[in-house]
Formats: structure tokens, C-alpha cells, sequence
């Protein structure tokens, strides 16, 4: 019994898997700050999801989804990406 288990919140790991081709296509900026801004303005915009798995265990989310749920999600990031780029907060560090 030395297994061991931690819970994941896998809305991250969905965002995450969405996030990249939705910033493409809005021709935002895709810098490092941008894409942390809209991952954590759309994580607060959903409630997170957590799952136990094993340490190590790779999960496939995506893929388990509801369409109902995949939309959510891609309303969700659209609103966050709108939010950052038209206020984008890259240039404070530059
Ligand atoms: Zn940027």
C-alpha cells in the first residue's frame, strides 16, 4: 500500500489544452504574462473540477467533456482573452 494519490483540479488542465489555439485564432498577444493573465481570469470563471489520480497518472480530460461543458469552458477563455487584450499588463515589466 505505497501507492499515492493527490486530487487535481482538471479544469486547469482542460484550460490548458484549450487555451494556446484560442489565443491564436484572436491574434492576441501570446507572451508568457498574456497567457498567464487569461488562464487565471478564466479559471475564476469556472468552478474547478477535482479528481484523485495516482502521482504520475497522465489524464485525457478533454476529450471526457460534454459538449455543454466544452462550450462553457470556450466562452469562458473568449471572455478572458477579450479582457487581457484589451488590457494587457505585458508592458509594465518591459
Ligand atoms: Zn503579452
Amino acid at each position: 500500500m505505497n501507492e499515492k494519490f493527490i486530487s487535481n483540479n482538471v479544469m486547469e488542465q482542460i484550460v490548458d489544452c484549450k487555451l494556446k489555439g484560442l489565443m491564436e485564432l484572436s491574434k492576441m498577444c501570446t507572451c508568457e504574462r498574456c497567457r498567464a493573465d487569461v488562464r487565471a481570469l478564466a479559471l475564476n470563471d469556472l468552478p474547478p473540477r477535482y479528481v484523485v489520480t495516482r502521482v504520475g497518472e497522465v489524464m485525457t480530460q478533454c476529450e471526457l467533456l460534454t459538449l455543454q461543458r466544452q462550450i462553457n469552458i470556450t466562452i469562458s477563455i473568449m471572455r478572458a482573452i477579450k479582457i487581457v487584450s484589451q488590457n494587457p499588463r505585458h508592458s509594465d515589466e518591459i
